[in-house]
């Protein structure tokens, strides 16, 4: 009988587990240790020289993250993982595995609001330099490579609109110029996209959304494709030179198609720390095993939300991939033809008085700075996260007076709409 890849569902559910070997304990448990006993000395040496994988210390390594890792590279297609604090932190560690002082990456404009920070701004700390680009021209991102560009990063389902890129087309220019093209897959999920079916080599997430998909808990991960040839160019020594702490080794050489985990995990977690706890991990393991069910959920809400706004006396415009006539829907199919993520924004035809108006009356939705819960979220951007920027600023970043940001939940799609009817009759 033909061996049986497992499903997407059976992966979710299972992979990277099995029973405790010593206690028989079904569920994955929490390995809520700092440390590890090591054998004797010989292993205890092999361990810290990289000749033997082993757990030695959590910020290094931990059972429970493990089976995170496991489970997110295979539902990615990814040879390896290495799971973090949080989405930001593995934002910081990809790229100080591969920048060094001086050098620049390429960053599509939209992005999650806090990776437009730590790229301008936290980053220069460390001289690295983005450079933005605009993600329906890959032109433009092609026009900002040199000889100390060192990366592509994009989002799959882009901030603030939830508007799907041809990341195929992005991976093009990034394989001309032997590139690696990172993708942030965490407003999408691999549930809907598979980024690394259409040309990326890194896959990040923010553990914290859809993931975890709780509200509870903060992660992050980094999915190695094990695509690209770090040698090459000669452009990436983290991975292609001797490394002086592990005695000389040349991680590519010695790991191959997953260097770039390990390289983040021992010269970029080892160092800079900012591992997941043991507890954390275990809520999103636990979070993972309902994504299909919870991701088609949001999906079909989201749609019939939009369906329904679009109808709406008082709301000028909605801005969801998955309407029939929205400029996204034809890249919305060809990408995700599950469906088109839960996050989205609308119009007010009040502008910035009804969206406030609107967001004080809502009662299912929660008024908060979050997406990919299992409720239904609110903000209006202007009054909130975009409130220091003028009004051109505020209009530039997708986030004018009118607009409102939903991440809609898995409850009753007929309360969610019912507490939008309601807080829009209060609105003039
Ligand atoms: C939230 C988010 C991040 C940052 O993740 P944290 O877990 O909050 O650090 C990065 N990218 C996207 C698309 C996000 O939504």
């Amino acid at each position: 009988m033909p061996k049986r890849d497992p499903g997407f569902s059976t992966l979710a559910v299972h992979a990277g587990a099995a029973p405790d070997p010593t206690t028989g304990a079904r569920a994955t448990p929490i390995y809520q240790t700092t440390s590890f006993v090591f054998q004797d000395s010989d292993h205890a040496a092999a361990l810290f020289g990289l000749q033997q994988f082993g757990n030695i210390y959590t910020r290094i390594m931990n059972p429970t993250q493990a089976v995170l890792e496991e489970r997110v590279a295979a539902l990615e297609g990814g040879t390896a993982a290495l799971a973090v604090a949080s989405g930001h932190a593995a934002q910081m560690l990809v790229f100080h595995t591969i920048m060094q002082p001086g050098d620049n990456f390429i960053a599509a404009k939209r992005l999650y609001g806090g990776s437009i920070n730590q790229f301008g701004h936290a980053f220069k700390n460390f001289d690295w330099h983005v450079r933005w680009a605009d993600v329906f021209d890959p032109q433009t991102f092609e026009a900002q490579i040199d000889e100390r560009t060192k990366g592509i990063f994009i989002e799959s389902l882009a901030n603030p609109n939830g508007t799907f890129v041809d990341i195929a087309a992005i991976a093009e220019v990034a394989r001309r110029h032997d590139l690696p093209l990172i993708v942030d897959n965490t407003m999408a999920s691999p549930y809907l996209v598979r980024p690394l079916e259409h040309g990326a080599d890194i896959v990040i997430h923010s553990l914290t959304k859809f993931l975890g998909g709780h509200g509870n808990s903060m992660g992050g991960i980094i999915v190695d494709g094990g695509t690209f040839d770090w040698s090459q160019s000669g452009k990436y020594p983290m991975l292609s030179e001797p490394r002086p702490e592990y005695a000389g080794i040349v991680l590519h050489q010695a790991f191959g198609n997953f260097a770039f985990a390990i390289a983040a995990r021992v010269l970029g977690l080892r160092d800079l720390g900012p591992a997941i706890s043991p507890f954390n991990a275990f809520m999103i393991i636990t979070g993972i095993e309902t994504l299909p069910l919870r991701m088609q959920k949001h999906c079909d809400n989201a749609a019939a939300v939009a369906e329904w706004l679009k109808g709406e006396e008082k709301v000028g415009w909605v801005s969801y991939a998955g309407l029939a006539d929205d400029p996204n829907n034809a890249l919305q199919k060809r990408y995700s033809p599950k469906g088109a993520g839960s996050v989205f924004t609308f119009g007010l035809k009040g502008g910035y008085e009804a969206g406030k108006t609107l967001v004080e009356n809502l009662k299912l939705f929660s008024h908060l700075a979050n997406i990919g819960d299992t409720r239904s979220l609110v903000i209006h951007p202007a009054s909130t996260t975009h409130r220091q920027l003028s009004e051109e600023q505020q209009t530039a970043a997708g986030a004018g007076p009118d607009v409102v940001r939903l991440s809609i939940g898995i409850e009753d799609a007929a309360d969610i709409i019912a507490d939008l009817r309601q807080a829009l009759a209060k609105v003039n």
